[in-house]
């Protein structure tokens, strides 16, 4: 056995690919052998044939993959033996390494021969007569070997004339997918001349693809239609351009974040990719996973670029293509990213179970992306976004000083957006350190104004009003008759958000 496996393990490092060792355990049932294929997005895109023999995966390559057309008969080039446990192999072997691209468990299934049992002395006399039993190959097929030569040898792949054979159905054009997944698009290696090629600088990739696409608030009863659920994360929104080894880092409202997380720009650095945009947001997790604002003023927290979207790929515009492809051409391109790039994370269930989900781990809320949408900037309805703990973005419209006497806020007036003025959301007066509040000082005595930017202020004689300019994002428990927030505490500013776009959430 180990012999089988010896030309198998000498072609791989084990500490870089994904593949499993030789010695990797693979339990089997009892029962007629398994067989699998394998769509491997190598340099060339082919169809790996496994079937199980002596211990083994005997393999063979077929470039233009099965035919259930008996007049077609396909090259399969002998390749390796590989280990039992590769069956369950579905991933993306790491770029530089041997046979480095995305491979898909196309078909799988148990397999006998005609008569059964003789696989090895078939295969040993040059013609396996097979009868398939899987997902998308079915009934009699021939591999039969035409010329032998050492490593290499050819052998054809064809379909026996049997009840299931059939011209006009073109397999793998009609089921390019994952019988594991569900996966349907694959992602080759990255070529040398692709990294060195001339590409435009990042910020250029990024101007292509602006602006982000926006999710609109709304009701779980208002989710409608077949959606994919995800975690809402609670940072930084930010789009990232790849270009050439060198990385743009963007706010929505085009403020530069690589300077301010480094860690995060350096992450993106180390992806092996030609071009690509990238869209997610930058969070911090709390000791539970669950990405928190607050933790992102300071440097607690783990910090991550979670990432849910990719826009643009190696010269071509992705906007266009359903939101499936794009996640899964993103899940590929993270598959050996370091760990401060981390893939969004769906939710499973119903909207009303995801919501309880929320509510019971303490996130934000959910983002329901229509399935098979495409990627429109500005925002819209195919994506919604549903809340669950009290979060709002506030415009800061004055202050009261603290009663120390000191230079220091003691709570900021707050309010919400509505029509084309501002209405007052209450006064936030927790949440600050006592540097925060000596800092808010600072920064809004230069914007004091004498009449409030709000047309309906409350009578508070302490009252400072400012000209808005400052967003706060607050927690609160929830709206009051009279549109106030009821326990807010103040979570952070954001700088990348203004003022006007604060509506009142739902
Ligand atoms: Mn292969």
């Amino acid at each position: 056995m180990a012999r089988r496996l010896e030309t198998y393990r000498r072609k791989r490092d084990f500490e870089v690919t994904p593949e499993p060792p030789p010695e990797a355990p693979a339990p089997r049932d009892e029962g007629p052998p398994g067989f699998m294929v394998h769509k491997h997005h190598a340099r060339r895109l082919h169809y790996d044939l496994r079937l199980e023999m002596g211990g083994a995966l005997a393999s063979w390559a077929v470039p233009k993959g099965p035919s259930y057309d008996p007049a077609e008969k396909r090259l399969a080039v002998q390749t390796e033996d590989h280990p039992l446990a590769y069956g369950r192999f579905e991933g993306r072997i790491p770029d530089g390494e041997y046979g480095a691209g995305d491979s898909l468990i196309w078909d799988r299934g148990t397999y006998d021969t005609v008569p059964p049992g003789q696989a090895e002395r078939q295969r040993e006399k040059g013609h396996l007569a097979l009868e398939m039993h899987g997902e998308k190959l079915r009934g009699r097929w021939h591999l039969v070997r035409t010329r032998r030569s050492g490593d290499g040898e050819q052998w054809l792949l064809f379909k026996a004339k049997d009840e299931v054979a059939d011209p006009a159905f073109d397999v793998v054009r009609e089921r390019p997918e994952s019988v594991a997944s569900g996966r349907r698009v694959t992602r080759g290696p990255v070529a040398a001349r692709t990294l060195r090629a001339r590409h435009p600088l990042p910020m250029d990739l990024l101007l292509r693809v602006w602006p982000p696409m926006l999710a609109t608030s709304a009701r779980p009863e208002e989710v409608s239609g077949d959606r994919v659920l995800e975690v809402k994360y609670d940072g930084f929104r930010a789009l990232a351009g790849l270009s050439g080894g060198q990385v743009s880092l963007q706010s929505r409202n085009g403020l530069d974040l690589a300077p301010r997380f480094p860690a995060v720009a350096g992450a993106l650095g180390r992806l092996v990719v030609g071009e690509a945009v990238v869209d997610g947001e930058i969070v911090a997790f709390d000791r539970a996973g669950v990405s928190r604002f607050q933790l992102l003023q300071g440097s607690g927290g783990r910090l991550r670029y979670v990432l849910f979207d990719l826009l643009w790929h190696e010269g071509e515009d992705l906007r266009g293509r359903p939101l499936e492809e794009r996640q899964e051409l993103l899940a590929s391109l993270l598959a050996d990213a370091p760990e401060t790039l981390a893939l969004a994370e769906p939710v499973a269930g119903t909207v009303a179970e995801s919501l309880d989900r929320a509510r019971r781990e303490g996130l934000e809320g959910i983002v329901a992306k229509r399935r098979a949408s495409r990627y429109q900037g500005g925002r819209g309805r195919d994506w919604l976004k549903v809340k669950v703990a009290g979060a709002q973005e506030v415009a800061v419209v004055g202050f009261t000083p603290i009663t120390t006497g000191e230079k220091a806020i003691g709570a900021l007036l707050v309010a919400v957006r509505e029509g084309r003025g501002y209405r007052y959301a209450g006064k936030v007066g927790t949440g600050y350190t006592q540097a925060a509040r000596r800092e808010l000082f600072r920064r809004l005595a230069p914007d004091r104004v004498d009449a409030p930017a709000v047309a309906d202020p409350p009578r508070l004689r302490e009252a400072r009003w400012v000209r808005p300019r400052l967003v706060a994002q607050v927690a609160f428990t929830e709206w009051t008759a009279d549109g106030r927030l009821r326990h807010p505490s103040f979570h952070g500013l954001r700088d990348d958000k203004r003022p006007e776009d604060c509506g009142r959430e739902r």
